[in-house]
Order: structure tokens, then sequence, then C-alpha cells
């Protein structure tokens, strides 16, 4: 039997990205290589300011390289027109951030269903992947909860849930502890540790060592540049006895 090498999900070769504004010209990236295969879970650490949010928006299409190389999936997407790369986001890729974004006036079961409306789902699939991603989370009997009536942590597994309803091959999430205490951020962090025990490839913005210490690869970026690439036994976080069901 061959055994058929699959491509690394990012591939992303000398980047390099160059904010102007008026004469001054700042050097965000300074030729970033890396790679990250299938099913990996990365950290991206690095201090305030070392470049972090402008890799995560570069891999997950939300911005363009100034030089280099960026293959997705094999895929080269540094050439697409501007509705080919927001397809390909689309597709591709679910994003976590910080703050929640949840719209306050749907319930969890329709703020998870908002990409899937975009990207034309049929209203029946849509309900049933959205039901199945909010069980997936631990949050199936809140569906028609509003987001006023849970938890921050809670807020923060329907976002990660609303990123997995698309089926996306690379999960981002841009610093998702910030805004929680230390035990809710290490259970947001046992979600993304069992969702890359199934297979998912999910990158990690962080500042916090206790946040990348659940990770199984540590990249360090200090003034754009990797500073270190290192892989680790990853932590293993407490898991509450009762996952979603507290009140
Ligand atoms: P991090 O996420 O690691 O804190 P960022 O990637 O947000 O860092 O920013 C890296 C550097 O690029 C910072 O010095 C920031 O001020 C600068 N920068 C980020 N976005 C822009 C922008 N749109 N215009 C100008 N400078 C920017
Ligand atoms: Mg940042």
């Amino acid at each position: 039997m061959t055994a058929v090498a699959r491509p690394p999900v990012v591939d992303i070769q000398s980047v390099g990205k160059v904010y102007a504004q008026g004469d001054v010209v700042f050097e965000a990236l300074k030729g970033v290589s890396v790679q990250i295969g299938q099913g990996e879970l990365v950290a991206l650490m690095g201090p305030s300011g070392s470049g972090k949010t402008t890799l995560m928006q570069i891999i997950g299409l939300l911005d363009r390289p100034s030089s280099g190389a960026y293959h997705l999936a094999g895929r080269d997407v540094t050439t697409l027109s501007e509705n080919e790369r927001a397809e390909a986001r689309n597709e591709d890729i679910g994003f976590v951030f910080q703050a929640f974004h949840l719209l306050p006036r749907l319930n969890l079961l329709e703020n998870v269903e908002v990409p899937l409306t975009y990207a034309g789902v049929p209203p029946r699939e849509r309900r049933e992947r959205a039901l199945a991603v909010l069980e997936r989370v631990g949050l199936a009997d809140k569906a028609r909860n509003l987001p006023s009536q849970i938890s921050g942590g809670q807020k923060q597994r329907v976002a990660v849930a609303r990123a997995l309803a698309g089926r996306p091959r690379l999960l981002l999430a841009d610093e998702p502890t910030g805004n929680l205490d230390t035990r809710t951020g290490e259970e947001v962090m046992a979600l993304f540790g069992d969702l890359h025990a199934e297979g998912t490839t999910v990158v990690i913005v962080t500042h916090e060592d206790d946040i990348g210490a659940y990770a199984e690869r540590v990249i360090r970026v200090r003034d754009g540049r990797i500073e270190s690439d290192r892989r680790q036994v990853p932590k293993v976080a407490h898991r509450p006895p009762a996952i979603g069901s507290a009140p």
C-alpha cells in the first residue's frame, strides 16, 4: 500500500507583512515560515505587539501577506480574489475571538445558525447541525436561552459551537480565554483539547503561559519573527464533573 501524504493545513513560506500609515512603514512580520499539519493543537505565543494577531489574520484569510507564499491545505491562496478568499474562509476556517460576539436578541441556537444561513445551508439542516454542535459543547439544554442568560464560559462555548457548525478544516482562536477567569478558561481549553483529540486542527493565540501549556506545540513570535517552535507534552485540562449542566 502506498501512503499518500496529505499536505499541511497551513504552509506559510517567508511571509512578510508591512503596515503603512502615511510616511511611516511598520514591518509587523519579517519573513515567517511555518507549517501546521492536520490535527495539530498549536499555541501561537509572544508578547503584546509581537505579531500574533497579524499572523493569525493571514492564516485565517482575513488579511493578505505583503510578501511570501501561503498554501492552505495544498492550495495557493495568495493569488485568490477577494470573493474567492471569502469563500475559502467560509468553507475552511472557524474563528473564535476574545469577545464572544454573540447577537443579544437571538437565542443560542439561532446564534450558531447565523454563519450557516450565510453559507446557504437550508433551514432544516441548519437547525440539525446547530443543535448537534451545541450538544457537542454541552449546551443543548440551553438552546433556546438568550446570551444574557448564560455565563461567560458558556458564551465562549457557544462561540466555539458556532465556529464548528461550518465544519472547518482549521479552527483559529485569538485569545479565547482573555475574558474568562482561570477555571472557566481551563474548561474552554478542555473543549479545545477534546476537539483536537477528535482530529480538528486548532491554532490558539495567547500570551498566557498557563494557556499555552495545553498545546502540544508552542510557536513563539517576537518582533515579527518566529523565536522558537517546540513540541511539548500538553497539560491535561481539569474537567468539571458536569460541564454544561450548571445553572
Ligand atoms: P499581537 O497580536 O502579538 O499583540 P499584532 O499582530 O496585533 O500583535 O501587532 C503587531 C504590530 O503591528 C504592533 O506593533 C501593531 O501596532 C502593528 N499593527 C497591527 N495592525 C496594524 C495596522 N492595521 N496598522 C498599523 N500597524 C498595525
Ligand atoms: Mg493580538
